[in-house]
């Protein structure tokens, strides 16, 4: 198994995972025309593409599911609570997502969990390989609940929301209710709570951890590193911070 970034931000976001040269999306937030040449610029046929998960109804994660799914004629999984927000529920293509219950798609195995964030009804994915890998992707979480914790154990990959430092963040362009938003708990996960996080779901079989969903305004990328480095276990400047513009490389979980 295999995944790549397509761009992380408040922007948009977008995860490519492959396994066996079939392949899943996580989330679309980006207009079709983009998406197609992502797809394209990775390397990935369009035909590869068997299916997408949406995490919430929020448009850096779901704007351009619905038009790329139907142009490529794949089901999109969301949860009900995200479906009714997008009016997706009567969509021939939606397919209903439940928290913990784990949906077989292109011999991989995608797993739901419920977050806590200002969403109808957010979740998050672990996904498994045929042949046992794990990747769990998470953003988009004001705090860390046990539930998500436990649900994140024995990755082998994790790409993992570092959304802000909370002293930027307080003294940043923000208006004082969309900064008591991101901040709140269920608003975004600040560098330290994504360095508590992977404290919490370390083990040896963890190789691969990439910080995601960067703020631009209210973050800096030296300061995720420094924080992330010390909880990885690395140097600052091997820890992999995705971007909103730029794919990631691949990153195989083979080893
Ligand atoms: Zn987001
Ligand atoms: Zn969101």
């Amino acid at each position: 198994m295999r995944f790549r970034s397509l761009g992380s931000g408040s922007r948009g976001n977008a995860t490519l995972v492959e396994f066996n040269a079939q392949a899943l999306l996580i989330d679309s937030g980006f207009a079709r025309r983009t998406m197609l040449q992502r797809l394209t610029e990775a390397g990935v046929e369009h035909g590869a593409l068997k299916a997408a998960f949406v995490t919430h109804e929020h448009s850096d994660h779901a704007k351009g599911i619905q038009s790329l799914c139907e142009h490529l004629n794949i089901p999109f999984y969301a949860s009900f609570g995200t479906a009714r927000r997008m009016e997706w529920t009567g969509h021939s293509l939606w397919r209903c997502l439940v928290s913990d219950k784990p949906v077989d798609v292109a011999s991989m195995q995608v797993t739901p969990v419920v977050v806590p964030h200002d969403a109808h009804e957010p979740l998050q994915f672990v996904i498994q390989s045929a042949e046992g890998r794990r990747l769990g992707i998470l953003s988009d979480l004001g705090s860390l609940t046990s539930h998500v914790v436990n649900s994140y154990r024995d990755c082998h990959a994790l790409q993992v929301e570092a959304n802000h430092d909370p002293v930027m963040l307080a003294n940043g362009p923000y208006p004082p209710s969309l900064r008591a938003r991101v901040a709140g708990a269920y608003g975004h996960l600040s560098n330290e709570q994504c360095a508590d996080f992977i404290r919490r779901v370390k083990w040896p079989g963890l190789k691969h951890v990439s910080a995601g969903h960067i703020s631009e305004k209210n973050n800096d990328r030296n300061l995720v590193a420094q924080v992330l480095a010390e909880a990885i276990g690395c140097s600052p400047q091997d820890v992999p911070l995705l971007s909103q513009d730029e794919m990631s490389d691949w990153v195989a979980l083979n080893d």
